[in-house]
């Protein structure tokens, strides 16, 4: 299951993309992640990209240049069509031995003194004047809620007496979101209108959602899919899993309290979900593995969602930052304001047994679907993935530095959420960010 270290890893690699050797840039030569650009404003059909530093690199144009000569898995038809599209899926779909020959390729002609420099210097565009669209078709999205200390703090204010529900620990909950709604960072939405029932009042009312907040997630993109009926099983969960990106679920709190029983979510999650262009693959994240562990008091995972790798390194290191920007910060020239600052390590199931659950009844993933983590909140107050818990539901306001509160979100209001790991001895690596904007209600 678990992804081999190799050379690709070596921290000391630098690239002739020189910014790509800068401290502190989220696109090292070690980190190689996925995505879908064309130039600003252009008509040009997306293409795919692979960041480095400041900079995109044309897989197409570096294929056509014959960066990948000489690996065996990079020939044929199968790979030049799928590095020819305009997303991702066709080498979503085509699997570990060819995304790892690939990563090995990238890395060895974007290092520095590669004889190809000359030949691919013309395949790069400065991620400034790129535009992105979603990394992938997305034909299924589903939502899981892998985080302990959210369920339990969310559950306190929707059911103060009922908080964990019994299931939590023994089944990892989701629920089947939606795709057409899912748009790339940049993403602008308006204000969901819906039914909400404030509890000074016995009947419903219609009107703009009142309580609009964020959820940091991250995204599981899926690699080859199974057949209808098949089980992707534990030791085989992760070759079924193409990389990781960041995901904020939109959620309307007013709108979910009254709708969300007996079903769970629906008009409160399904307005917009915003995704960052940029899929890190697994075989990047390798160095940034942690053991994954379950309290002794709790129940263990069944047999079919446990696997020998499992408790080795089945969890990841990845810090998880939200930051908020008003419109008044925006206007003034100031930066955004951290909320919150949590870790994925802390989720209570790992990627490979979402993977593994979700097929366990013979349902079939397909390349380019995707699974939400759900909100990654840890154990502390100030490590909440959502406003609702950082304002324990809307009763304690936030306070920025020129004065503004918030408690839920206002109009004009941006979430930036960035993620990265970092380890002694390896290369700091990064996701980017994932903006997204609240637009007023439609009138
Ligand atoms: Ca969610």
């Amino acid at each position: 299951m678990t992804v081999q270290l190799n050379e690709t890893h070596d921290a000391s690699l630098r690239s002739w993309v020189t910014t790509a050797n800068q401290a502190g840039t989220d696109f090292p030569l070690q980190n190689l992640p996925y995505g879908v650009f064309r130039r600003q404003g252009s008509n040009q059909a997306f293409r795919i990209g692979v960041a480095i530093g400041d900079q995109v690199l044309d897989l197409a144009a570096a294929h056509a240049a014959h960066a990948f000569a000489g690996y065996t898995e990079l020939q044929g038809g199968h790979f030049t069509s799928a590095v020819n599209a305009s997303n991702l899926n066709a080498l979503m779909g085509l699997g570990t031995p060819v995304w790892s020959a690939l990563r090995l390729a990238l890395s060895r002609v974007l290092r520095e003194g590669a004889s190809q420099q000359g030949a691919l210097q013309a395949c790069l565009l400065a991620q400034t004047v790129a535009e992105f669209a979603l990394p992938a078709h997305i034909g299924d999205y589903t939502d899981f809620y892998t985080s302990v200390h959210h369920a339990t703090a969310v559950g306190k204010l929707f059911r103060p007496d009922n908080p964990l529900l019994p299931n939590y620990k023994w089944v990892p909950i989701g629920y089947h979101g939606r795709a057409s709604s899912i748009g790339v960072s940049g993403q602008q939405f308006r204000r969901p209108v819906g039914q909400t029932k404030p509890p000074t009042s016995e009947t419903p009312v219609f009107g703009p959602a009142k309580r609009m907040d964020y959820e940091m997630e991250i995204g599981i993109f899926i690699g080859p899919g199974n057949a209808l009926g098949d089980v992707i099983n534990m030791d085989k969960a992760e070759s079924h899993i193409f990389g990781l990106c960041l995901l904020n679920d939109w959620s309307a709190r007013d709108v979910q309290a009254w709708e969300y029983q007996p079903l769970g979510p629906f008009l409160a999650k399904n307005f917009a979900s915003t995704i960052s262009p940029w899929v890190v693959t697994l075989e990047a994240l390798a160095p940034y593995r942690l053991a994954w562990t379950r309290d002794a008091e709790d129940p263990q995972p069944m047999a079919y969602l446990d696997a020998p790798d499992l408790r080795e390194s089945g969890a990841f290191d990845i810090q998880l930052e939200v930051l908020l920007q008003t419109e008044k910060m925006r206007t003034e020239g100031a930066p955004a304001e951290r909320l919150s600052l949590s870790n994925f390590r802390h989720s209570y199931w790992t990627i490979a047994q979402l993977v593994t659950h979700h097929t366990v009844n013979g349902c079939n993933l397909n390349p380019g679907d995707l699974l939400g983590s759900g909100t990654q909140s840890g154990p502390l107050a100030e490590e909440a993935g959502s406003l609702l818990e950082l304002t324990e539901g809307g009763k304690k306001p936030l306070t920025f530095s020129n004065g503004e509160q918030r408690v839920f979100m206002e109009d004009g209001d941006a979430i930036i959420m960035r993620g990265w790991t970092q380890k002694d001895g390896w290369a700091r690596i990064g996701f980017g960010e994932v903006v997204g904007t609240l637009l007023p209600a439609r009138t």
